[in-house]
């Protein structure tokens, strides 16, 4: 019998999870993927993407996705703080800009008419900077 070990908004998310979970050693399946891909909104009616395991594996699962490995990502990977154009500090964050229009003119239209630009707020200052990807 499979068990629901978490819930996803997007099925890459569910698919990270899965591949864990597989270098493991334990089996798991991605559900509903295919269903939130064709059609997104359906994701809180279906309660996300889900990633399942047998039962006998469910305790081991969670305790591996409760793992918090940011730490090894970022010495693996280094990590650079953002710094404000505006008076050099680093006390700075990640700010979506948007989004809120986005979401709502997608559920009007249908259609993704005005994107989401990322911008850097500054914790001293109170500056916000666009972000260049
Ligand atoms: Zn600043």
């Amino acid at each position: 019998m499979l068990i629901t070990v978490a819930h996803f908004d997007f099925p890459w998310e569910a698919q990270l999870a899965r591949a864990r979970l597989e270098s493991e050693g334990i089996e798991a399946w991605v559900a509903d993927e295919h269903t939130v891909g064709m059609q997104w909104l359906y994701c809180n009616a279906l309660g996300g993407v889900r990633v399942q395991v047998d039962a006998e594996d469910l305790h081991l699962a969670r305790t591996i996705l409760g793992e918090d490995r940011s730490a090894d990502v970022e010495a693996q990977a280094g990590s650079t703080p953002m710094i404000c154009p505006c008076c050099g500090s680093s006390r700075t964050r990640y700010r979506a800009v948007g989004r809120r229009l986005a979401f709502l003119v997608f559920l009007g239209i249908d259609f993704p008419l005005f994107p989401v630009r990322h911008s850097v707020e500054c914790d001293d200052c109170g500056a916000r900077s666009r972000l260049y990807r």
